[in-house]
């Protein structure tokens, strides 16, 4: 499990620059920087209506992810023991992006 801080303020699932899913979905197939990276799990929050009130901020998640030129990349599966997202100004999926990456 990861240690995750997020500052994608417009995804539904993000409270208080922490995630609130159980696991996460990093895309970035071909990535050789950062940029080409993202969070393929943001939900663009649609106002505070759309708010999934039974969700909770989360320390320690699981990250798939399919960067594998990134150096924390095991199988698929993120081994970092802390990443960050951001995305402090995404209003979509691909402005986000996993600011841990290392190119392997
Ligand atoms: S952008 Fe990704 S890591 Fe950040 S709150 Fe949304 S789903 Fe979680
Ligand atoms: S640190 Fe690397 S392996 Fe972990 S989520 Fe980011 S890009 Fe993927």
């Amino acid at each position: 499990m990861v240690n995750l801080e997020c500052n994608v303020k417009s995804c539904m699932h993000n409270d208080d620059n922490c995630c609130c899913k159980n696991v996460i979905q990093v895309g970035g197939g071909h990535a050789c920087r950062k940029d080409e990276t993202c969070c393929e799990s943001y939900d663009e929050r649609m106002g505070d209506r759309f708010t999934n009130m039974m969700e909770q901020p989360k320390h320690m998640l699981d990250v798939k992810c399919t960067a594998t030129n990134c150096i924390y990349n095991e199988d698929h599966m993120c081994r970092a023991s802390h990443i960050s997202i951001s995305g402090m100004n995404a209003a979509q999926m691909d402005e986000t992006k996993c600011a841990s990456f290392e190119m392997n």
